[in-house]
């Protein structure tokens, strides 16, 4: 918990002083990069997300529910009463088991799975230790991602261009095509795009390209599903302070004033982006599919 924070997000209190705001130290990790070398710490609501019994009983599959802002859903899902599996990248157990640890003691289930979301069959691996695991599911929340911050087209590789999009997109289509035979009506998909989908930056061209698919996916798919009750949407974040950012997201020189360019003239919290998706996954959001919902600290979605 920064100490610039109140102890909850339920206290009245000005956003643009809640978190740390710029300057950052400079912190390069390599990808995937872990939270816990992050400085400022990230919030991802360990110590101030209140559940209300909003997802009392569901089972939920959550990718990337090692960090970031996978982390803080996978959190919040569990505090709202789901059972969840989390899915990352090998190299990330040590962030992993923190959450593991934060969900047991709520009482639900938890269970970990790693492995490339930008294979096949690891997809459908996934997926089968997910309906094993909880006994069904209900929630699909592709979080994984991935982003290299290169300058010039000239030197994005063929190889980066492919397992951006294999992460991002791929990863997205073969878990929704494995799940879906197993999800009832009033299941729900929240996939992850960003802002990055309608303003993107000049140095992150494959990443932006994968971000405006999923939104095109996700209205696609939520136009498809809808006639057997089961929503799709897409959360769209702007500058979070996460892992994703310091180990290659961003070039280096950036993530001191990461978040400045937002009105709010700070990044938000993975604990600020949570709620969006306990929304979309809740009966709450009955009416709402095919939507994409911005948490991006003032900077519109078109
Ligand atoms: P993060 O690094 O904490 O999370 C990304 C996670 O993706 C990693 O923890 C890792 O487990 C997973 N991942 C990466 N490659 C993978 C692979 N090949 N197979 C399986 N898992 C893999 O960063 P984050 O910012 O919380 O990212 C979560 C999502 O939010 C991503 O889809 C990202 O594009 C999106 N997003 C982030 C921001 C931001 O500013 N941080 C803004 C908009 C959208
Ligand atoms: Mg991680």
């Amino acid at each position: 918990m920064p100490d610039t924070a109140k102890p909850d997000q339920y206290s009245m209190q000005d956003p643009t002083k809640q978190y740390p705001r710029p300057k950052f130290p400079r912190q390069p990790q390599d990808a995937p990069g872990l939270a816990k070398d992050m400085d400022p710490q990230p919030d991802h609501g360990e110590a101030s997300y209140r559940g209300s019994g909003r997802l009392q009983g569901r089972k939920a599959i959550v990718t990337g529910a090692d960090s970031g802002i996978g982390r803080a859903a996978a959190i919040a899902f569990a505090r709202e009463g789901a059972d969840v599996v989390m899915a990352y990248l090998a190299e990330e157990e040590e962030d992993a088991k923190e959450v593991v640890e934060l969900i047991k003691k709520e009482g639900r289930k938890v269970a970990t799975f790693t492995g490339d979301v930008g294979d096949e069959k690891t997809c459908e691996s996934l997926i089968a230790f997910g309906l094993e695991q909880l006994g069904g599911l209900d929630i699909l929340a592709n979080i994984a991602g991935k982003q290299v911050a290169v300058e010039s087209i000239a030197d994005v590789s063929t190889e980066q261009f492919d397992q951006t999009f294999r992460t991002n997109v791929y990863g997205m289509f073969w878990l929704c095509k494995a799940a879906l035979p197993h999800m009832p009506a009033g299941a729900t998909i929240i996939n992850t795009s960003s802002i990055q989908a309608y303003s993107p930056s000049a140095h992150l061209l494959d990443y932006a390209s994968t971000k405006a698919a999923i939104t095109a996916f996700t209205k696609a798919l939520a136009k498809q599903l809808a006639p057997k009750g089961i929503r799709v949407n897409a959360v769209a974040p702007g500058p979070i302070w996460t892992p994703l950012q310091p180990s290659g997201g961003q070039p280096q020189e950036a993530i001191p004033e990461f978040g400045t360019q937002s009105p709010f003239g700070r990044p938000g919290q993975p604990a600020e982006v949570a709620p969006a998706y306990v929304f979309l996954a809740s009966q709450e959001s009955s009416y709402v599919t095919g939507e994409t919902y911005g948490v991006t600290g003032g900077n519109p979605l078109p």
